[in-house]
């Protein structure tokens, strides 16, 4: 009899244990247990999908931090891993106009979800600044890298940097949370709860830069290499210039005119993003007694980066 007691109290846990773990053993059923494999375009969108998602998601950024979403091109492995993948969370960049449907072929169960729907979006900034000559910002004779950049439709382009203004950003999120709902519904309180709190931090970070450029003063200007910053610009009540033309470096006239420009305006930074090269930027900054500051519109850490960001163009416009 104590020996039985023994012997059960010895394989209580056990059972326990087994008890416990019942409900992960069919975890490959029970989507209750289930890890949603999640991909995105950009960094800061796989920002934005691990916060809602929390551990009920496996998030993969397509485009590394240090490459350009605008010629960027899938790796062999990524695709592998994308035909496992539930969710793809597309963010209006340029190369999704070519990859997007290569990813459905791979994957046709994937949900396809575009973040930036019902953002309006604005024409890329190119060379609108002078106000002088008008015709230079409808310059015929596109190149490669452009089309790749912003289409082969002939249309006006669009500006996809949509992420970088908190008052879209919010409409990413929302998007976000709609697709991970739809994708994954047992979860829906929690993904609910999580878009709460990152869209309370997004409202305090825009509070944060609403205050930062309060004071700048009407259309404060400041210049940059690769016009990725348009929709901040304008939430910010900010103008920003171009050095970077239709996605080409400008040509010694033009940047004549933006070394003339920026002396004009008193620009003292030009900033520059890693993914670019920066000869024409390092040539003006040159001209005009400045220098070059890094900023990088692609950073994971979406928050951070742009309190930082505000806080250099914010220099920059004394
Ligand atoms: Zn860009």
């Amino acid at each position: 009899m104590k020996n039985a007691l023994i012997t059960l109290i010895r394989i209580i846990p056990f059972i326990v244990l087994a008890f416990y773990h019942a409900p992960s053993c069919i975890a490959g059923e029970n989507p209750a247990g289930r890890t949603l494999s999640v991909f995105v375009s950009i960094p800061p969108q796989q920002y934005f999908v691990e916060k809602i998602g929390g551990a009920h998601v496996r998030v993969s950024s397509m485009v590394s931090p240090g490459a350009n979403p605008h010629t960027y091109e899938p790796k062999p492995k990524q695709m592998s891993a994308l035909s496992k993948a539930t969710v793809y969370f597309a963010a209006g960049v340029p190369f999704e106009t070519v990859w997007l449907k290569k990813f459905a072929s791979v994957n046709p169960k994937m949900h396809i979800i575009h973040t930036d729907a019902g953002i309006e979006k604005i024409p890329m900034e190119s060379h609108h600044h002078d106000g002088e000559n008008p015709s230079l910002s409808h310059r015929q004779g596109k190149e490669d890298h452009d089309e790749i950049l912003h289409g082969k439709d002939g249309k006006q382009e669009m500006d996809p940097h949509t992420w970088l203004a908190p008052p879209l950003a919010k409409i990413h999120i929302r998007n976000i949370l709609h697709g991970l709902i739809e994708a994954d519904p047992l979860k829906k309180a929690d993904f609910e709860i999580n878009h709460q709190s990152l869209l309370k931090e997004i409202e305090e970070v825009d509070a944060e830069l609403r205050d930062l450029f309060s004071g700048s003063g009407k259309n404060a200007k400041f210049m940059v290499f690769h016009p990725a910053w348009g929709y901040f610009a304008k939430t910010y009540g900010l103008t920003q210039i171009s050095v970077e033309m239709e996605g080409k470096e400008p040509k010694p006239g033009d940047l004549k005119r933006l070394i003339r420009h920026a002396k004009e305006e008193r620009i003292k930074v030009i900033f520059v993003q890693r993914q670019f090269s920066t000869k024409s930027a390092e040539v003006i900054a040159h001209n005009i007694g400045g220098t070059i500051s890094v900023t990088d519109p692609m950073a994971f850490e979406w928050s951070e980066n742009l309190r930082e960001t505000a806080k250099k163009f914010r220099e920059a416009l004394r």
